[in-house]
């Protein structure tokens, strides 16, 4: 099970902010932006290399989902960044997708 499986089963304790039938959205618990949050796909599913024709709805409500909480959070207007990190060289370090919603401060780029 991983760590958000736990999340999403209320074993370990997160701050919610948003949930729907197929995810859920919390804050990261190490904000690298005054908002941070991670949406994440209730059915475990690597991340976006592992995903098949079967999970494109899926993948488009995730999207939908980031979209409302960067309203929510009040960043819709001022920008906001969605970061998904597949695998080691980009630094996924939770094997379970997760999309970064980032935004509060003007967000560099390139990323390092
Ligand atoms: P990744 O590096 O895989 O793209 O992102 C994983 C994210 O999960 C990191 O930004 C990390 O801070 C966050 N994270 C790790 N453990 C926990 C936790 O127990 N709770 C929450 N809310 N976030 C976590």
């Amino acid at each position: 099970m991983t760590l958000f499986e736990k999340i999403i089963a209320r074993q370990i304790p997160a701050q919610i902010v948003h949930e729907t039938d197929r995810a859920i959205a919390f804050r990261d618990i190490h904000p690298v932006a005054p908002v941070h949050v991670l949406v994440v796909p209730k059915r475990p599913l690597r991340n976006t290399a592992e995903a098949s024709p079967e999970d494109e709805a899926l993948l488009g409500h995730l999207m939908l989902v980031a979209a409302e909480v960067a309203r929510a959070e009040g960043i819709a207007g001022s920008g906001f960044r969605i970061v998904v990190n597949n695998g080691s060289h980009a630094g996924q370090t939770v094997d379970h997708l997760h999309l970064h919603v980032l935004g509060g401060r003007a967000l560099g780029w390139p990323p390092g």
